[in-house]
């Protein structure tokens, strides 16, 4: 657990009014699927921000989107190298248990926007997942880093435009295909999204205990 500033080490420009803050890790350690609290130093406001990096990277990561009206997220986008954020924790039980990264079931990340952070941790964090990731985005160039991502796992369900893997929402992609019922399964992002697709894996027969959400707003 950790309390105290670290500096900003870059800034990566993202589309979509999203970017990735670069932060002195100073050893902390993590699981893959967890958040800290973040703000700039000195500040009295603070939010959640999942941790986007890998266990073994060097740097701390996290994938923030400005919220136009938004009192955080405005004033991390102003941040450049060298400035400082406070960090607490790590925090949350959004992580894939030891007993079952041993497992040979599959994973279903299903993620909206900004959401797929602690899938990035996941799959950078534990080699040989077998996974699939559904990316709902409005728009193709919000897919952020998706080259980070095995080709044949990652989706992008694209509800304005074309270009993505799949023309629709992440719920219009669950209901036209066949899931494993051993698969587990985990979503990320905002409440509608998360509740309707929660909704169709019941109907689908995945059992309460292979369901794992996080919401962020
Ligand atoms: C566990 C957890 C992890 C999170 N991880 C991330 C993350 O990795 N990346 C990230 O960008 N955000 C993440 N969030 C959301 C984040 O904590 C803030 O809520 C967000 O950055 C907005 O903060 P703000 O102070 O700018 O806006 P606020 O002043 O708090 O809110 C302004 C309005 O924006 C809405 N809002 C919040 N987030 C979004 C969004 N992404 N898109 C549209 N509207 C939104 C709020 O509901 C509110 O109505 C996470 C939230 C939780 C609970």
């Amino acid at each position: 657990m950790s309390d105290q500033y670290h500096k900003i080490l870059n800034v990566r420009e993202l589309a979509d009014s999203a970017f990735i803050l670069e932060i002195e890790r100073k050893g902390m350690t993590f699981e893959p699927g967890q958040h800290v609290l973040l703000g700039k130093a000195g500040d009295i406001h603070h939010r959640e921000y999942s941790i986007y990096s890998g266990i073994n990277d060097e740097a701390l990561e996290v994938l923030v989107k400005e919220v136009s009206d938004g009192e955080v997220s405005k004033v991390l986008r102003k941040l450049k190298p060298g400035d400082e954020v406070e960090v607490q924790g790590p925090f949350g039980f959004f992580t894939i248990e030891e007993d079952f990264k041993a497992e040979v079931n599959p994973f279903l990340f299903i993620a909206s926007g900004t959401g797929i952070s602690p899938f990035h941790s996941m799959v950078k964090s534990v080699p040989g997942l077998n996974y699939k990731l559904l990316h709902g985005i409005r728009y193709s160039d919000a897919s952020f880093e998706s080259d980070h991502y095995d080709k044949d796992r990652y989706i992008s369900c694209t509800s304005r435009d074309d270009k993505g893997s799949f023309r629709g929402r992440v719920t219009d992609y669950i209901k036209q295909v066949d899931i494993d019922k051993n698969t587990h399964c985990f979503l990320c992002g905002n409440f509608e999204m998360i509740r309707d697709a929660m909704d169709l894996l019941e109907e689908k027969g995945i059992p309460q205990d292979h369901l794992h959400a996080e919401v962020y707003f």
